[in-house]
């Protein structure tokens, strides 16, 4: 919906696609399958598809029914299911759009087993569990996935996901044990998520699955974005639509959490938690308005949220703010406002609302 509530999200394609290039670089002997689930990380799965159309080697979603929706406005490339199937209708859908399927636990081999003979090849991802202990076969249950799959027509590739390529344990414990699992395989293997890209040159594999580094954030806490070399895809701006001067001792917002320690002047920037602002962002995250970094202040409401203005006086109703992104306002990378609020930006972004109207840059 258009609306003229100052509130926008810019979307930056240039920024994906400078990104996407970025991944390559990093892992120039690998393939990358885009990874644009979750509405390509709430910056809309189209953009970033229409982005990287003539580069990616491969996308990455969630749902069987979107990777037929991509195939059939013509996505040509591999279109990997990132969780797998569901359903013999997803295997169907596998077979009919040649997606490649992860297949990560014993019921869905069965699913897929069972859904066989297949006039084409199919083409799997299988993925191991080396330590994340969320999706994947073990080592015991490895060797009876990988006899029964070979029963079929299929291409394997082995996966596994890293459960701390952007922390101090990095990835070389998973990569040990992936080894060790994957024994003599001499077929391709897919390893890298964008911390490992951008870290851990030994553990990209065949195919890398780059995603938050796709949207201009840092996967670390050492490093930001910008020192990365990686472009803001997505900013998030508003405009001043009350100021209140208060005096000393004056409690601003609901619950009155934060107190004015001197007379003071406060912006009211028309965004809330219903526009995706987290309500959990603390006095003091950081904000740009007209230009000038400052601090928000007060409780986070449904629609608005506050920011001290006392220095920045010139700053009046409808003074741009940039909220995080590069935007008119000034730059607040995402990372910046995620931590101070407890997250990361993978959820700011996510959380972007529908009502929340969206300008291509
Ligand atoms: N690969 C898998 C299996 C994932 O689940 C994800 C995201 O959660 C990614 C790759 C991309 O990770 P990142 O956004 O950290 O690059």
């Amino acid at each position: 919906m258009k609306t003229s509530r100052p509130i926008r999200v810019r979307i930056a394609p240039a920024a994906i696609r400078n990104n996407y290039r970025l991944a390559k670089q990093h892992a120039p002997n690998s393939r990358a399958w885009a990874v644009i689930k979750a509405n390509a990380y709430g910056h809309g799965q189209w953009r970033a598809i229409d982005a990287l159309r003539d580069e990616a080697d491969g996308f990455a979603v969630l749902e069987c029914e979107n990777a037929v929706a991509l195939r059939e406005a013509g996505v040509m490339q591999p279109i990997l299911l990132l969780e797998g199937i569901f359903s013999a209708r997803d295997v169907r859908a596998v077979v009919e759009h040649r997606l490649t399927t992860v297949i990560h636990c014993p019921e869905q081999l069965e699913l897929l087993v069972r859904s066989g003979p297949f006039a084409a090849s199919v083409s799997v991802c299988l993925k191991l569990n080396t330590g994340m202990n969320r999706l994947g076969f073990t080592a015991a249950s490895l060797p009876n996935a990988l006899d029964a799959l070979r029963q079929l027509p299929v291409d394997i590739t082995l996966m596994t996901h890293f459960a701390e390529a952007d922390g101090e344990r990095g990835v070389d414990w998973q990569m040990e044990r992936f080894r060790a699992m994957a024994g003599d395989w001499k077929g391709p293997v897919s390893l890298g998520n964008s911390a490992a890209i951008l870290r851990h040159s030994g553990a990209h594999g065949d195919w890398v699955r780059p995603g938050i580094m796709l949207y201009g954030a840092s996967p670390f806490v050492d490093q930001s974005a910008e020192e990365l070399g990686l472009q803001s895809a997505m900013t998030l701006e508003s405009a001043i639509i009350g100021v209140q001067e208060v005096a000393a001792g004056e409690r601003v917002g609901y619950g009155g959490t934060f107190t004015a320690e001197r007379a003071m002047r406060i912006g009211v920037v028309a965004c809330g938690y219903a526009d995706g602002y987290p309500r959990h962002a603390p006095t003091g995250t950081p904000i740009a308005v007209l230009g000038r970094r400052t601090r928000t202040v007060g409780r986070v409401s449904m629609d608005m949220l506050a920011c001290d203005l006392t220095d920045i006086p010139e700053a009046g109703i409808g003074a741009p703010v940039t909220l995080w992104g590069n935007g008119l306002a000034g730059k607040v990378p995402a990372d910046e406002v995620a931590a101070a609020a407890g997250t990361i930006a993978y959820e700011l972004f996510c959380a972007v609302a529908p009502r929340v109207p969206v300008v291509l840059d």
